[in-house]
């Protein structure tokens, strides 16, 4: 038996793979699953393809066997197998093909998308195993191989019987260490856990024997064991179901099951894209606040699943920080993830992912303010803030998908108004969207400054949190009516023979004036005579760019 060594590279690789790609032990259970569904889909294609054959979906499944004495984890499957060329090519090279020169390692740290190309995923089995054993028999071959490898050192093959046509692996789990505790994934509940954590949904059966018991048939008192074989995975995952299938109960178990929040979600979207690229996703707007949103701790992003794999927890990627708070799943046939699963990022796929993700959540908010006002209301009251901090973040980048969904407080109609319903409410000749900021409505509502422009009948929005300004002066216009603050020099509001008569009453009391300002002088920088007030006698009023309340709050910055 010849032993033979594994390419280079593979060493390399196969070292860093087991020390730093995956975060989580438990995932090996997902790859190698993974890759015996990929094993049956081929299979299956095949079947598609070729007229004399036919698939019966009941041939096909994945079994998962724990021997606790000896301490092995065989996964075997019905899939397409390897020929023994395959098994040297597939699993005694990690850069399969060996078309990929492989990069210096700084080479590869600036363009980590080199390592989505190489198939790693089969020596995760290394990070729980000392010796991993692949016996398979190719689709059309008579003969088996046995592959076998204890890591780093090299592999050897040679033939062996095997009576059906597929694949099982045998992991000779490692003994526990003082650090590491590997027994774990010789316990059935254990295993089952993986399982559904990870591949609650792919498309074959995976089978356990599952040890039950059940009271004994003379004595009722008394139980036996029994085992019995199980499918331990759903199959058919939620986001592959119809819409019109689903009830609003269905989306909210799926939530609470996932862990997505402690409450009932305000709402949920469900999407299935089919185009350039093809995904599902579940999305959620939660209710409430989560606890930490806050906080250093909170990490925003959506589940990633690869064909019904779940390869990611949090994507952060596929949400935008001012969407911080959605929740959900997104699962993708297209992703070229392979091993970096966990540390792949500046995928070109997830962008686009991203951006429809993100025109798609737009949309809904937008349809729930104008469908059901009160959600809306209710969901502006909890992330509204964020929404904001989105404008004024990244100097207003996001201006375009953010400024539709804003909302403030209307002097006219006592109540949240979006931007487009004051628009659409200016009388033909007024110029500005008026607002005017303040610690509460209450006060705004006597500021002297807001009496000329509600004295013309016009909407003034009510400002009262520090971000609201600066988010607005971001935005500068909306429908390209620009946002003008009630207490800044030039409304816009007096006509030029009201001007002529303040001017005109100015150089009437110059004296009067001249005298008010060298007693202000510290305090004001002109004071001068104005047609703007009503019932008030004075009033301040602020020149060029940055309000009064812009200038308390910036003071309040740290350096
Ligand atoms: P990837 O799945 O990303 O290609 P892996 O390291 O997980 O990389 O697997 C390497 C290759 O080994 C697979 O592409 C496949 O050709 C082969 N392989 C692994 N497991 C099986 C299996 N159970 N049945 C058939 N082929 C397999
Ligand atoms: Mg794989």
């Amino acid at each position: 038996m010849e032993k033979k060594q594994f390419q280079a590279e593979s060493k390399r690789l196969l070292d860093l793979m087991i020390n730093s790609i995956y975060s989580q032990k438990e995932v090996f259970l997902r790859e190698l699953i993974s890759n015996s569904s990929d094993a049956i889909d081929k299979i299956y294609y095949k079947t598609l393809t070729d007229d004399a054959l036919s698939f019966n979906r009941d041939d096909y499944y994945i079994k998962v066997s724990a021997d606790k004495e000896n301490r092995t984890l065989s996964i075997s499957d019905s899939g397409i197998g390897m020929t023994k060329e395959e098994l040297e090519e597939n699993l005694g090279t990690i850069a399969r093909s060996g078309s990929l020169a492989f990069k210096s390692e700084t080479e590869m740290e600036e363009d980590f998308d080199i390592i989505g190309q190489f198939g790693v995923g089969f020596y995760a089995a290394f990070m729980v195993a000392d010796t991993v054993t692949v016996l398979s028999k190719a689709f059309g071959s008579e003969e088996a191989y046995k592959w076998e490898s204890e890591g780093a050192e090299g592999y050897t093959i040679q033939p062996t019987e095997k009576a059906d046509i597929g694949t099982e692996i045998t992991l000779k789990i490692k003994e526990d260490t003082e650090e590491e505790t590997y027994s774990d994934f010789l316990e059935e509940f254990r295993l089952q856990e993986i399982i559904k954590k990870y591949s609650d949904f792919i498309r074959y059966p995976i089978k356990m024997d599952v040890t039950k018991s059940k009271p004994k048939e003379d004595n009722e008192e008394e139980y036996v064991d029994y085992v019995e074989e199980e499918t331990i995975n759903s199959m058919v995952p939620i986001w592959r179901k119809n819409k019109s299938e689903l009830t609003d109960e269905d989306y909210e178990n799926f939530y609470q099951e996932k862990h997505y929040g402690f409450d009932k979600p305000l709402k949920h979207i469900h999407t299935s894209v089919d185009g350039t690229i093809r995904y599902h996703a579940i999305l959620y707007i939660p209710a409430t606040m989560p606890f930490d949103y806050y906080s250093k701790e909170y990490e925003k992003g959506l589940e990633l699943y690869s064909n019904g794999v779940l390869i990611m927890n949090k994507c952060a990627d596929l949400l935008p920080d001012y969407f911080s708070f959605v929740k959900g799943m997104v699962d993708s046939e297209d992703l070229s993830l392979n091993i970096s699963r966990e540390m792949l990022q500046h995928d070109r796929q997830l962008k686009m992912i991203e951006k429809n993700i993100t025109r798609k959540i737009k949309t809904e908010l937008q349809n729930l303010l104008k469908n059901d006002r009160d959600k809306y209301v209710q969901f502006y009251d909890v992330f509204g803030r964020q929404l904001k901090y989105g404008v004024y973040s990244d100097f207003g980048q996001h201006k375009n998908v953010l400024q539709d969904l804003l909302m403030f407080y209307s002097s006219t109609e006592e109540k949240l108004v979006s931007l487009d319903e004051y628009v659409s409410r200016m009388p033909e000749e007024q110029k500005y969207i008026y607002y005017a900021t303040g610690e509460s409505n209450e006060r705004i509502a006597k500021l002297p400054q807001t009496e000329i422009v509600a004295d013309k009948g016009y909407e003034i929005l009510y400002f009262t949190e520090d971000v609201d300004e600066f988010a607005i002066r971001m935005l500068m216009n909306y429908k390209e009516k620009e946002f003008k603050n009630v207490s800044s020099g030039d409304l816009g509001l007096e006509s030029e023979e009201e001007k002529k008569e303040a001017e005109k009453e100015a150089s009437d009391n110059k004296e009067l004036f001249d005298k008010m300002k060298e007693i202000l002088s510290d305090k004001v920088k002109e004071v001068k005579a104005s047609k703007r007030l009503r019932s008030h006698p004075v009033c301040f009023s602020t020149e060029g760019e940055v309000s009064i309340e812009m200038e308390k709050v910036m003071q309040q910055m740290p350096d």
